[in-house]
């Protein structure tokens, strides 16, 4: 049997100063706990690396403590378009979604544009009408509303700038949300999702969604999931280059992700982090940033929930 393992994320960076207090940071580990252990619990009992990644990303859409799903932040209209994408490495099967707005949880949209469509990546009312055919509730506005992401919506709504999640400053907290996972059979997969950025407008998308850019698994290298300004993901196609470096270079699954999180992205002024897993179950969470919400679990015993470096 394969060593098998779970690590997930909440985004990169940190809440800004003073509002942070040891309750709030109580729940986010509560809330990161039980995200991982659903995914955890799944590969412990023989399930696939795709329905634990799947799992664990549909818990933190459920919570309003993190940017994807129920707490996305607002676009500039006021409304909510959510991005998200989902991978296996077993056949490099894909799915995803980007502007999507009722859906309460955007990665199950795109595990069914994977298994259920021909295509891997479906957009805005296309998408819309692919979730209405196959009878997805739409919730309405108020169940995605939060009161802090209102506020900083409110901020700068009239401005021409965008923000991620709860900063202006350049180490902002970015609230996307990820999980990679490796099964017992070696198979490994990665999903994650988003709400982007506040204030985003002109179908503004994120890396989040995009294969190659903030989501990718291959069972030959590893399966990683990104945080982080997502121009700069995109640009540095930062998970597709984990990949490569392990593939072409030889390099582990630790020193792949550490170059291009420490160096690579660094270099085009990008900052965020990612989480990976190679088919062995190894996992490496390299950020550049002041801290990244973030916790694994593995088959031989080890665990971890942190936020900050
Ligand atoms: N990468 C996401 C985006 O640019 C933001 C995040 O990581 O929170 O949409």
């Amino acid at each position: 049997m394969n060593n098998f393992s779970m690590a997930i994320h909440g985004g990169a960076g940190t809440l800004v100063k003073g509002l942070m207090t040891s309750e709030l940071e109580a729940k986010y580990k509560a809330a990161l706990k039980e995200a991982r252990d659903k995914g955890y619990n799944i590969l412990e009992q023989g399930g696939s690396a795709l329905d634990a990644v799947q799992t664990a990303v549909k818990s933190l859409e459920d919570t309003p403590l993190f940017n994807a799903g129920k707490g996305s932040v607002f676009t500039n209209e006021g409304t909510h378009e959510m991005d998200a994408a989902i991978m296996e490495g077993k056949n490099l099967e894909a799915g995803a979604v980007s502007l999507v707005t009722g859906i309460k949880n955007p990665v199950s949209l795109a595990r069914d544009v994977m298994e259920k469509s021909y295509h891997v990546f479906l957009a805005g009312d296309g998408a819309m009408q692919f979730a209405k055919g196959l009878d997805y509730k739409i919730e309405t506005p108020d169940y995605f509303y939060d009161e802090v992401r209102y506020k900083q919506w409110q901020g700068i709504k009239d401005s021409n700038s965008f923000q991620l999640d709860h900063s202006v400053k350049k180490d902002g907290k970015f609230g996307t949300v990820g999980a990679v996972a490796c099964d017992k059979d070696g198979n490994i997969a990665a999903a994650t999702s988003t709400g982007g950025m506040t204030n985003k407008k002109w179908g503004r998308v994120g890396d989040s969604p995009m294969i190659g850019a903030g989501n990718y698994a291959n069972n030959k290298t590893c399966a990683v999931s990104c945080t982080g300004s997502g121009e700069f993901f995109i640009r540095g196609v930062v998970a597709y280059d984990v990949s490569c470096l392990m593939e072409h270079k030889g390099l582990s699954l630790e020193d792949a992700a550490n170059e291009v999180i420490h160096k690579r992205i660094l270099e085009i002024n990008g900052d965020g982090g990612l989480i990976a897993v190679d088919a062995k179950g190894n996992i490496a969470m390299p950020f550049n940033t002041e801290g990244m919400y973030r916790a694994y679990k593995t088959s031989k015993g080890e665990e971890n929930i942190s936020i900050y470096k």
